[in-house]
């Protein structure tokens, strides 16, 4: 089973919620697809990781054998090749890697050459598998790497994914192949915006998801509203506590000092499954 966490946007405390949820539910296949900006590992503190790096495919032209023909250019959608007077050039950080300049070159000018552009992290804590990936400075291409971190989910085991915050291209490549979508979302005006975005893009989907209410108690009543009129879900209201508050600021998670949440998160799991089951 695959259930990733999203929000419409960053701070809403999904992290919070998918670290809390991995732990309480055990043997749980724990990754953070936040490759911009992993920090599940800041409240799990790994030790014993297991590093690899992560390449890509990427062209290389020869020039000797180049005569500027520009067919390379004109068949990649991404603009990444710019075919000059003498030379031909590739830009690698707009490249997608998908070696159709390689196949339309006429001289076979272009080779394929791996460059790094991240780093995968591996390491276990207590029962919880945590995979995270860590994307170079500078790669503006994220999904590539995502999709990296998801070759780690495991078809046999219950597998939660942190998603990135936002709607974007590798919110999408995350939330793809889930069969539950948790939403984390704030009750005020700006987090009913940015997650009537991400219902939005849900939907597209076709993948079932409910909702969770962070901070519960600090804003007004529009997403509880919105929710029941769209017949969305409400999973989980978890009200805004000192103690949590304060237990997140430490960088623990919140059900190792108050095990009551423990049962409310597995509750949850069971709920999830139920609706999973159901197709609901
Ligand atoms: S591999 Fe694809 S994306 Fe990259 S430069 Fe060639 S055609 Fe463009
Ligand atoms: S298609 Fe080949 S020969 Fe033509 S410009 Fe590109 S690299 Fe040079």
């Amino acid at each position: 089973m695959i259930i990733t966490v999203a929000s419409g946007k960053g701070g809403t405390g999904k992290t919070t919620v998918a670290v809390n949820l991995a732990l309480s539910i055990g043997f749980t296949n724990l990754l953070d697809c936040d490759v911009e900006e992993p920090n599940v590992h800041t409240l799990l503190l790994p030790t014993n990781l297991q590093t690899s790096s992560v390449t890509v495919p990427t062209p290389s032209v020869d020039q000797g054998k180049c005569t500027l023909c520009g067919k390379c250019a004109e068949f990649c959608q991404f603009n990444a090749i710019f075919v000059g007077k003498t030379k031909t050039m590739i830009y690698n950080e707009m490249c997608h890697s998908c070696g159709g300049c390689k196949l339309v070159c006429p001289e076979d000018a272009i080779n394929e050459v791996e460059r790094p552009i991240g780093r995968i992290h591996q390491s276990s804590i207590g029962d919880t598998r945590l995979v995270y990936g860590e994307l170079s400075i500078g790669e503006p291409i994220a999904t590539t790497l995502i999709k990296r971190v998801k070759d780690q989910v495991k078809p046999n085991a219950i597998n939660i994914l942190d998603a990135p915050p936002g709607t974007a291209c590798p919110v999408i490549e995350t939330m793809r192949d889930s069969d539950y979508l948790v939403l984390v979302t704030e009750p005020t005006p700006f987090g009913l915006h940015d997650l009537s975005m991400a219902v939005d893009v849900v939907k597209e989907l076709n993948i079932p998801f409910g909702v969770i209410i962070n901070r519960a108690g600090i804003g007004d009543e529009g997403v509880t509203e919105y929710c029941r009129k769209n017949d969305i879900q409400i999973l989980m209201e978890i009200p805004f506590n000192r103690t949590i508050a304060e237990l997140y600021s430490r960088g623990i998670p919140f059900i190792q000092e108050m095990p009551e949440w423990r049962n409310r998160f597995n509750d949850l799991f069971v709920r999830i499954t139920e609706l999973v089951k159901n197709g609901e």
